[in-house]
């Protein structure tokens, strides 16, 4: 169904989560190995605000749970007495398509709000890992992006408007429901990428964007890392704008089902007849530089069926294996290739095995690299020297998922990009909004 076009409002549409995800057992609740003493499903705003304010002047340590997908990100948490789901904070809310923008619970499942979005030929243009999982609450909360971030930018993007609960129970709220918004400091962008830090997230305001006319990927096989990014980049200084970049290193190729070769994919959106002038255009291009065949997929299923496993690269199944860890990092396009071959250098030189896949076109990658048992040690190393090589080219990496004995060893799992000020001023700030630290305790930067 297309946007009807007129200003009457939708109704509240309820979106159903699976049955069984309000059944967790504590057990499968747990953070980075602390399994929680409660769990609480608040069905309003008002609800959650009560369980706020009673852990809060309890001394209860609280953890905030969208999809639990990026459960795994955060230094170890110092207590956990309390989870709150916003397994039951699931509704559309309301939902103009005339006017592009969406009010949505923040426990509403990512990929069933895109669903409902699409009944109006509309979007969220936001591509979280594990979207059938994930929550928009969540997507907000990490600052979530995929692929298509080279052309949408990322969750922050998105958002003009939040209503969130303090951890003393204070409701309060940022930005509007309209696009511009004058009033105020811009509070709401606080709370994107506050990982459960500072507040609980209940209600988004979101832009939205009308769903393309066409789209198109290009797959073309590349003999080594850098001459795939060179093309990368070569393609978006001609001119040419993709909507995603990315590249796949042998093993990470090969992970996902594809052959066992460096693979540069391209995606094209925009009108019929711009995707297929950029195709072409990529096409001789890729031609003039490396000789190599390019081949179009062009159905919408077997696209999704490409991108979908690159969006969960660092999320796969067999990520959350035992002795895996996933560093994520971001450094500016042109030195992509240099942090690939350095993380395959730092993996050879500690006999370990890693899988790289890089945005090249916005510069974050994904090194996810496996270690045998009991080889804690040269795992360590290795993180190590990626960090130190990212960090010391102006960049920034993280180690996004390790197992809780392997992150134990670092003082910080966010790296030490931030300056001293920085740190400051972001403990200053949990202190104003959380001066009993019971949200997330110790999870986020500088164990803030
Ligand atoms: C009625 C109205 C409607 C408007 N509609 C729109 C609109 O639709 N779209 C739009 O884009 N704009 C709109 N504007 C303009 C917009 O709101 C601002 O006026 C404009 O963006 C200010 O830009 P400036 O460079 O002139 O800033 P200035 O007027 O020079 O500064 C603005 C403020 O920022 C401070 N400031 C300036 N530079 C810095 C700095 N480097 N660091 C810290 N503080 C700084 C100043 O002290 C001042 O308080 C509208 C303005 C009005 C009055």
């Amino acid at each position: 169904m297309k946007a009807t076009g007129n200003k009457k409002k939708t109704r509240p549409t309820e979106i159903k989560n699976s049955p069984e995800a309000h059944k967790e057992k504590l057990e499968e609740l747990a953070v980075d190995g602390q399994i929680p003493k409660a769990v609480a499903y608040p069905t309003t705003n008002e609800e959650a605000c009560n369980l706020l304010r009673e852990a809060d002047s309890t001394g209860k340590k609280v953890s905030i749970r969208g999809g639990g997908t990026k459960q795994r990100i955060g230094n170890s948490i110092e207590g956990l007495d309390l989870v709150i789901s916003t397994h039951k904070l699931n509704q559309i809310l309301e939902y103009e398509p005339a006017d592009l923008t969406l009010c949505v619970q923040a426990g509403a499942n990512l990929a069933q709000v895109q669903s409902e979005l699409a009944k109006h030929g509309q979007f969220l243009p936001i591509a979280s890992p594990l979207s059938a999982n994930a929550t928009v609450g969540g997507a907000i909360a990490s600052n979530s992006s995929g692929p298509t971030r080279l052309q949408y930018g990322a969750a922050r993007d998105w958002l003009i408007g939040v209503r969130f609960a303090l951890a003393d129970g204070t409701l309060a709220k940022g930005g509007g429901r309209v696009v511009k918004n004058v009033a105020g400091f811009d509070m709401m962008k606080l709370m994107i990428g506050s990982m459960g830090t500072l507040a609980m997230l209940l209600e988004l305001n979101l832009k939205l964007l009308p769903l393309p006319k066409a789209r198109a990927t290009a797959l073309i096989p590349f003999s080594a890392e850098h001459e795939a990014c060179e093309a990368a980049l070569r393609i978006i200084d001609k001119g040419i704008f993709p909507t995603a970049e990315t590249v796949l290193d042998s093993k990470g190729a090969e992970a996902l089902g594809l052959d066992a070769r460096t693979i540069l994919l391209i995606e094209v959106r925009n009108t019929t007849q711009a995707v297929e002038r950029q195709m072409r255009e990529i096409q001789q291009l890729v031609w003039q530089l490396s000789g190599a065949k390019v081949e179009r997929i062009n159905d919408e299923d077997s696209q999704s069926k490409l991108w979908s496993p690159v969006t969960d690269f660092a999320y796969r199944a067999a990520v959350n294996a035992p002795n895996t860890f996933v560093i994520k990092i971001g450094v500016v396009p042109t030195q992509v290739a240099m942090l690939i071959r350095q993380a395959h250098q730092s993996a050879k030189m500690n006999n370990i095995q890693v899988e790289c896949m890089a945005h090249a076109g916005h510069g974050i990658m994904y090194v996810v690299g496996n270690y045998p048992e009991k080889e804690e040690e040269s795992a360590l190393k290795a993180i190590k020297e990626i960090i130190a090589k990212a960090e010391s080219n102006s960049g920034s990496a993280i180690i996004e998922q390790a197992p809780p004995a392997l992150k134990a060893q670092f003082k910080d799992i966010w790296g030490n990009a931030l300056s001293r000020t920085e740190l400051r001023l972001m403990r200053e700030i949990k202190k104003k909004l959380d001066p009993n630290r019971t949200l997330n305790p110790g999870r986020f930067v500088n164990s803030i």
